[in-house]
């Protein structure tokens, strides 16, 4: 059974992109599952409010994580990481892969950081209320346009400036 649904989701990534976090189960299934491929790094670390857990079907990844007694996760195909509530991290593929996130429907306040690459410092960030209803891409690209326009990208401390996100890339439809 696990088998199947394993190769249901691998299936239904072909039509998922980067950090897309499509919501795969019925509505109302709490945890709800997300589904990415991912090739591109995550433009932002990003914050859950709640535990989330991150499994990786396919590919693999580097994950990053700050806040925490541990930095970062070498992921590969069958790995799964729990991450606790507020634990800022971000995915950095060492090559294409699927991967899954799993998180309550009351999810809470959901966050985008960035930092600053000089000084690491935190430069900027933007946080949202998770929504069941809405892809949580468009949330991801109304932050990244929020950061792109923000004259936080230049460090107040170090000066150094971080790039904007090249949005096209991700191919994110933006939030209504
Ligand atoms: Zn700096």
């Amino acid at each position: 059974m696990n088998r199947r649904r394993m190769l249901h989701a691998l299936k239904a990534a072909q039509e998922t992109g980067d950090y897309e976090d499509a919501a795969v189960l019925h509505e109302a299934v709490d945890p709800q599952i997300y589904l990415s491929r991912n090739h591109l790094p995550q433009p932002f670390h990003l914050i859950c409010s709640k535990d989330t857990v991150l499994t990786q079907l396919s590919g693999g990844a580097h994950l990053t994580l700050r806040d925490s007694s541990v930095n970062s996760f070498r992921m590969t195909v069958g790995d799964i990481v729990y991450m606790p509530a507020g634990t800022p991290h971000r995915i950095v593929p060492t090559e294409e892969g699927v991967c899954l996130r799993y998180m309550p429907l009351a999810a809470g306040m959901i966050g985008a950081v960035w930092y600053c690459p000089g000084c690491d410092a935190e430069l900027w960030r933007h946080e949202w209320e998770h929504s069941n209803d809405s892809p949580a891409a468009g949330f991801y690209a109304d932050a990244c346009s929020r950061f792109n326009a923000d004259p936080g990208r230049t460090c107040g401390k170090c000066g150094a400036d971080h790039p904007a996100v090249d949005l096209a890339a991700y191919g994110w439809q933006q939030a209504d």
